[in-house]
């Protein structure tokens, strides 16, 4: 159940308006990284968390929620920037009454101008934020990245949050307003919390790598390709060992040879990893008999309910 609370999040704040600055902000309203994406993102992902996941869940729907006062607090800001050009170009503009107050032909242009940066705010939207990016691109269901396997939406979250935390940092550049800097500040950091949780939450599921069930062939994990010609670099991605797997990585330095050497990988051996064939089998049963009973565990197969009022406590009296 969603309860609307009247009140922002954050005591959001413009100095003055600025058209230019909203039609950019439009970015984290209706973008690809931004507010609604989000929101929605953990919002979807929520759903298959519950039964296996109930922590995850209420952690999913926490953010989602906060997300989605994010949104409003863009939706606010994008508001009190368009300031009285909203209501006023609607109008037949001539006629308007803050075009009898600038005085001069060039004033007036220049104010047409700054408010026709994104028309789509007034032809379009009705003098508000629409659900379109800074260029006008509507905002589209393709951004939400949702799979049911949690450790790889919590990874997909972590991506997003670095995103819109630099989409941010960028438009803070922009503007030189105190107020909708503070504001800014405040979204961005946010963000760098919510990437936190979502790495603390994935620490709490093991073994969380690889994601999914299916062990890699151990064969293939731990060799890299040096795909081009000229000088390369060699670093933790191609010698020691790898991260997660502690493989040995194996640079293969003339790929063309080696996969024609190998009929084409068939013959490859595995070389530089304690994994063999039989544990990757061995393993793969185990992590399936263990995902699906965790699952199966979870998940009533009869008089199935989602809430269970009577476990919340309610004062009497005590609105929320
Ligand atoms: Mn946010
Ligand atoms: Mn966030």
């Amino acid at each position: 159940m969603f309860y609307h609370v009247k009140e922002l999040q954050f005591n959001a704040r413009v100095s003055k308006p600025d058209p230019k600055f909203a039609s950019m902000l439009l970015e984290q309203f209706g973008g690809a990284n931004g507010e609604l994406k989000a929101a929605l993102q953990y919002f979807v992902q929520a759903f298959p968390a519950k039964m296996p996941h109930p922590d995850k869940y209420d952690m999913l729907m926490d953010i989602a929620t906060e997300e989605f006062s994010h949104l409003e607090i863009v939706g606010a800001t994008i508001q009190m920037l368009l300031g009285p050009t909203s209501g006023e170009l609607k109008d037949q503009a001539d006629q308007s009454e803050i075009m009898d107050l600038l005085k001069g032909k060039e004033a007036k242009e220049e104010f047409i101008h700054k408010a026709m940066v994104n028309p789509q705010f007034f032809d379009l939207n009705g003098g508000g934020p629409g659900l379109t990016d800074s260029q006008g691109n509507p905002w589209t269901a393709a951004y939400v990245t949702a799979n049911g396997d949690l450790t790889v939406d919590l990874r997909s979250n972590m991506a997003a949050e670095s995103r819109a935390k630099i989409v941010y940092e960028y438009l803070m550049q922009f503007t030189d307003d105190p107020y909708v800097k503070e504001t800014l500040r405040f979204l961005m950091t946010r963000e760098i919390a919510h990437y936190q949780m979502f790495e603390a939450a994935l620490e709490t599921i093991k073994p969380n790598f690889p994601p999914g069930v299916l062990q890699g062939d151990p064969r293939y994990s731990n060799t890299y390709f040096n795909m081009s010609s000229g000088e390369s670099y060699r670093g933790p991605w191609n010698e020691g060992k790898s991260p997660f797997l502690g493989e040995t990585w194996q640079y293969v330095d003339d790929p063309i040879g080696h996969v024609i050497q190998t009929n084409g990988m068939l013959d490859q051996r595995p070389i530089g990893t304690p994994r063999t064939q039989d544990d990757v089998e061995k393993q793969n049963k185990e992590l399936g008999k263990m995902r699906s009973e965790k699952i199966r565990e979870s998940v009533p197969k009869a008089d199935i309910h989602w809430s269970n009022y009577s476990s919340r406590d309610r004062e009497p009296g005590r609105n929320l």
